[in-house]
């Protein structure tokens, strides 16, 4: 059984029962398992005067007692971890045992937030007249507006929900549409924490319909995005003329650069897991291979193989390691990326095309001869494609990877700490990872430069986006 879809205003449970709404659809078997209840603007307008009602209570509420109302939702993280996981691998596609550490590590983000929270200091500046007290506060911004995506869809929305209400705001969180089963459990673990209605309300329906309708709203103070690039560059352009504040996380096509000093076999074993975690549907996922002369054969050969031998299924079977992608549109572009790239004379050394019979299944892919205006050298793929090419020396690849608008993650793989050093500086990119990888904890800040977005999500940034500071003087 798939979870019931509802949304959440003000506390209640809505539109369970409603015909209407969009039909979610299990992406590795092509078939329908549920549909969506869509809010109009009447709901809307619900959702904003809850969230505006519930602030003032819930701004004066102690940082110790929202605190431990997160502490209780990341109790029932842990609890409830395996029937989250279950239904996300049925509406996004993923591996279970990916799904469920993508939940089991959001019980860490709450936690984190609950600590964090306590620690939301101001200070005193020492005035330049006896008698004068100046100081610096740092309050909530007020109502804010989240648009969360598919390809994590537990991780990405706890990350804004977590901030925005440790921070002592209020939130309408719109969802993604195609796999929206774990922000229905969001939900449901913050109402069954006991948060008061109207401080999460979470809705469903048409994308640009409702980021409008939020973003315009007087009410809302900040939104939260993230997603494609475009797409963030629209709601950007929307939030600045009604001079709103915003986080954007972004796209990237995240550079990987493999020195020939490197352990070449174990980068290429290495690099091939992370590729394909959530089929290669990541933000962060290394995209673009540029790899040493020297080492260029070896490591094609081992990439190439590890790639080849991954095996892709069902996520609910116990023996996948990748499953399918979350829609048909990401199966034609990456199909549309192959084609691109054979039509300019690049080479599939593996791969290469949509696995026959039910499902979005693509073969892991690696493509190389290719120039670096291929498509696939300058578009995310967001998706199991990936080109590998040559390159000569230290300062042809820092130009060749920093060529894009995006800045991201960014990967390097060296022996030597010189070279990891100099790479490190030179990068255009919001995380460097050198011989390993290193995201994503809660401690440490998550963001991009560029066009990737601005703004950082998590590490002791986390509540930047979400606090204005006042400055008070008195004699
Ligand atoms: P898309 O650009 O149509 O949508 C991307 C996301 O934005 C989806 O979650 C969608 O529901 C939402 N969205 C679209 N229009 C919106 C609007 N006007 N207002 C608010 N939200 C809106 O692309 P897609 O086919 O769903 O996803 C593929 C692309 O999205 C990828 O190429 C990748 O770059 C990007 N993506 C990035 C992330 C990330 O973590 N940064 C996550 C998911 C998707």
């Amino acid at each position: 059984m798939y979870r019931k879809l509802a949304f959440y205003i003000d506390g209640e449970f809505l539109g369970g029962d409603a015909g209407s709404g969009g039909e979610v659809v299990n992406p590795a078997t092509g078939q329908v398992i549920g549909r969506l209840p869509h809010v109009g603007a009447a709901e809307l307008d619900r959702a904003i005067a809850a969230a505006e009602r519930a602030f003032p209570g819930w701004r004066r509420t102690s940082p110790l007692a929202r605190s431990d109302l997160l502490r209780r939702v990341a109790a029932l993280v842990r609890e409830r971890a395996p029937r989250v996981a279950r239904d996300i691998t049925l509406d996004e596609g993923k591996p279970l045992a990916e799904a469920l550490v993508e939940v089991e590590s959001c019980a860490e983000h709450l936690e984190w937030h609950a600590e964090e929270c306590r620690r939301i200091y101001g200070r005193v500046i020492p005035p330049r007249q006896s008698g004068v007290r100046q100081l610096v506060v740092r309050e909530p911004i007020g109502v804010c507006a989240a648009f969360s995506p598919w390809n994590f869809p537990f991780a990405q929305a706890i990350r804004k929900v977590a901030a925005a209400l440790a921070a002592g705001c209020t939130l309408i969180l719109k969802g993604p549409e195609e796999s929206p089963s774990a922000v229905v459990a969001i939900a449901e673990l913050f109402h069954d924490a006991g948060f008061p209605p109207g401080v999460l309300n979470i809705v469903w329906g048409d994308p640009a319909a409702i980021s409008r309708h939020l973003i315009t709203a007087p009410a809302v103070r900040k939104i939260s995005f993230t997603g494609s690039v475009p797409v963030g560059k629209q709601l950007a352009a929307l939030a600045g003329a009604h001079m709103k504040r915003m986080t954007m996380e972004l796209g990237g096509h995240s550079p990987v650069l493999v020195f020939a000093d490197a352990d070449i076999d174990r980068a290429a074993a290495m690099l091939a897991r992370f590729k394909l975690r959530n089929a290669g549907q990541v933000c962060v996922s290394p995209t673009r291979f540029y790899v040493q002369r020297a080492a260029y054969p070896r490591f094609l050969d081992a990439f190439a193989q590890a790639m080849a031998e991954t095996r892709l299924g069902d996520g609910l079977e116990e023996n996948t390691q990748m499953g399918p992608l979350a829609n048909p549109r990401r199966v034609a572009a990456m199909a549309a990326l192959v084609e691109d790239a054979v039509g300019r004379g690049g080479r599939i050394v593996t791969g290469g095309g949509r696995r026959d019979g039910q499902g979005f299944f693509f073969a892991p892919t690696v493509l190389t001869d290719l120039a670096d205006d291929a498509r696939i050298m300058q578009e995310e793929p967001f998706g199991p494609v990936a080109p590998v090419v040559p390159f000569d020396t230290e300062d042809e690849v820092l130009r060749r990877a920093n060529a894009l608008p995006f800045g991201l993650a960014s990967y390097v793989f060296t022996e030597s700490l010189k070279t990891a050093t100099r790479v490190a500086d030179g990068l255009e990119a919001g995380m460097v990872n050198i011989n390993h990888f290193g995201m994503g904890p809660a401690e440490i800040p998550f963001g991009g430069i560029k066009d990737s977005g601005m703004g950082t999500e998590g590490g002791a940034e986390t509540f930047d986006g979400y606090l204005v500071t006042k400055f008070i003087t008195q004699v």
